[in-house]
């Protein structure tokens, strides 16, 4: 099933999300939701509190078929630093730069609940800073450092050489 995507500036994108502490078949239904809403969208990552959810839930998928499904996720370390362009499905037409750590270690649980660490590059890292970020009730616009027109989003993208 498809949800709706929750738009800037509705306030259900501002709360911190309450953890996880069982996962339910719902919740198993809800993290394949999330990815045909994704997908429906051409995200590459979406977080529970986009679709109404108060709930620390987030799915990225950066190259195709490399999905992670990621319940009570958090950064436990943290490398480097980069900037590049981001966007939002939460913020239609809006894209900008964002400075983010170019590496980090996330810890969190897959959906037969059990403990997993994922060290993350580049474009990944960001992704999952990103969606992390949704979960605490921020958005990357609160940071961004620059806007891109979205008609020069292709020539950014290109000379920045996404990883
Ligand atoms: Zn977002």
């Amino acid at each position: 099933m498809r949800y709706p995507i929750i738009i800037h500036p509705e306030e259900q994108l501002r709360k911190p999300c309450e953890p996880i502490t069982v996962v339910t078949d719902e919740l198993v239904q809800l993290l394949e939701d999330m990815y045909e809403t994704m997908l429906a969208h051409d995200g590459i990552g979406i977080a529970a509190p986009q679709i109404g959810k108060n709930i620390q839930v987030a799915v990225v998928e950066v190259e195709e078929g490399e999905l992670f499904e990621l319940i009570n996720p958090e950064i436990i370390e943290a490398k480097g630093s980069d900037i590049d362009v981001e966007g939002c499905l939460s913020i239609p037409h809006v894209y900008g730069t964002v400075e983010r750590a170019d590496e980090v270690t996330v810890r969190y649980y897959d959906r037969e609940g059990v403990e997993m660490e994922v060290q993350a590059f580049g474009y990944l890292a960001r992704a999952f800073q990103h969606e992390i970020d949704h979960l605490n009730g921020k958005l990357f616009i609160d940071t961004m450092i620059d806007r891109i027109p979205e008609e020069e989003l292709e020539a950014y993208v290109e000379e920045h050489d996404h990883d």
